[in-house]
């Protein structure tokens, strides 16, 4: 493990003084290095720049859809999940309404409306940010909390997760800074305390406390390239403060937490068997800012992802309608890709519920959907082009052997 130097050390970027660098105390906790002082000079100048063409401001105040909007167009893609739809929505709306706002001088400072979405793996998280996305026509990217560690050790700097969001946009830093970022697996870096054997958390709560100056909107410096900041590394100054985070995060085991804290409130009130039965089906449901506490994200992380909401699990009528409803639902895509042969490509109703019953007796939700179309169809895709047919009906018989043929229980693997 890479080891801390002594000496004074930038506030911003990590460094330390060395003979090309100068770190300078510019009051008591701020120090800064000479390279970070020469880049918030370019980036206040940017900043004046952009202000004095405010236009483009305006124009993304008025271009905002409205939540109802927003909520329909991702109804388009994501399944069930209106919760959090509805709550994506506000908060998309109230962020772009924020970015527009100008200043009226009456002190009432709209804050960040940063967004945690809690829940099983592969119910829709990272669907929604990517199709909020679409909508806006804004810069995305996904980034994984768990390559990230605090400045000094190895994996990635947390500055670089904004690297993707500069080269989605073609390092368009103006872009860029109006973009979408999603974390995911952000439950990956939850303070692990409990945990006696770790003396130091290198991936836990520092990388929590790097997070939060991103999240909270701050001029940080990013190597181009991504990776670990070098001192030779030109860096780009990105102000965050526009840009909007989404986390997501499966938080696996929450539902204790979330039970004690229900439990405790119900003891005094009686015993209600119904209603403990009936928040046992779907505890996240009830997921409160203090079990994101418990469960190991630190209060200041918390506090700057206000917006809080949770997905439910996929039952198999929600499965299904993955299946075939949303605009890019895996058997349109097939269905496109014969048609591109000249071949009608139909999907039998009792095709459809085998496909359902195998991902969920593999336990492989919605992901596995798609690995289970792709094995029923492998054989097709190599003959139909060759073959003259116009129709091809894929119907339970023929998933049944497609499966067994490839002894797909064997292949597949559990998420
Ligand atoms: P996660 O919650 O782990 O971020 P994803 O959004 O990546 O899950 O979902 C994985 C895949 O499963 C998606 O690309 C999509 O094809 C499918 N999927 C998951 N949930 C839904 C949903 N609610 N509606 C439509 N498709 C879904």
């Amino acid at each position: 493990m890479a080891q801390k130097k002594a000496g004074p050390v930038c506030s911003m970027c990590g460094a330390y003084e060395s003979s090309r660098t100068r770190v300078i105390k510019v009051f008591d906790g701020l120090n800064l290095c000479t390279e970070c002082i020469s880049y918030i000079d370019n980036a206040r100048d940017s900043q004046l720049k952009k202000k004095s063409a405010a236009e483009p401001e305006d124009k993304c105040g008025t271009e905002i859809p409205k939540p109802r909007e927003i909520k329909k167009f991702l109804d388009q893609y994501v399944i069930g999940q209106d919760e959090a739809k509805k709550y994506l929505s506000v908060a998309v709306y109230n962020h772009y309404k924020r970015i527009a706002q100008k200043d009226s001088g009456d002190d009432v400072d709209i804050e960040k409306s940063n967004i945690i979405m809690v829940g099983p793996t592969g119910t829709g998280k990272t669907l929604l940010a990517k199709s909020i996305a679409r909508l806006l026509d804004v810069p995305f990217t996904i980034v994984d909390a768990t390559v990230l560690t605090e400045a000094g050790y190895v994996g990635e700097d947390i500055e670089s997760l904004l690297t993707r969001l500069l080269q989605a946009c073609d390092y368009d830093v103006e872009k860029a800074e109006k973009g979408i970022v999603f974390i995911d697996e952000i439950d990956k870096i939850a303070r692990k305390s409990d945990n006696p054997s770790i003396t130091r958390d290198v991936s836990g709560e520092g990388v929590q406390q790097g997070l939060l100056k991103l999240l909270e909107g701050s001029v940080v410096l990013v190597p181009p390239n991504g990776g670990r900041k070098h001192p030779e590394q030109k860096m780009i100054a990105v102000d965050t403060k526009n840009i909007l985070f989404i986390c997501g995060g499966a938080f696996d085991g929450i539902e204790r937490k979330i039970a004690s804290r229900l439990n405790t409130h119900v003891v005094g009130y009686g015993h209600d068997e119904s209603g403990r039965k009936k928040k046992r089906e779907n505890l996240m449901k009830y997921v409160m800012p203090m079990d994101l506490k418990s469960f190991g994200l630190i209060p200041e992380i918390i506090g700057r992802l206000p917006i809080l909401t949770s997905l439910d699990p996929l039952d198999k009528e929600a499965l299904r309608r993955i299946l075939t409803e949303p605009k890019n639902a895996i058997t349109r895509q097939y269905k496109k890709l014969f048609e591109i042969d000249g071949v009608k490509l139909e999907f039998s109703e009792d095709a459809l519920d085998l496909i359902v019953d195998k991902a969920v007796e593999y336990k492989l939700g919605a992901r596995g959907l798609r690995s289970i179309v792709e094995t029923v169809m492998m054989d097709a895709m190599f003959d139909i082009p060759s073959v003259k047919t116009d129709k091809f009906v894929v119907d339970a018989a023929f998933v049944n052997d497609q499966l067994e043929k490839a002894h797909f229980e064997k292949t597949s693997i559990k998420e």
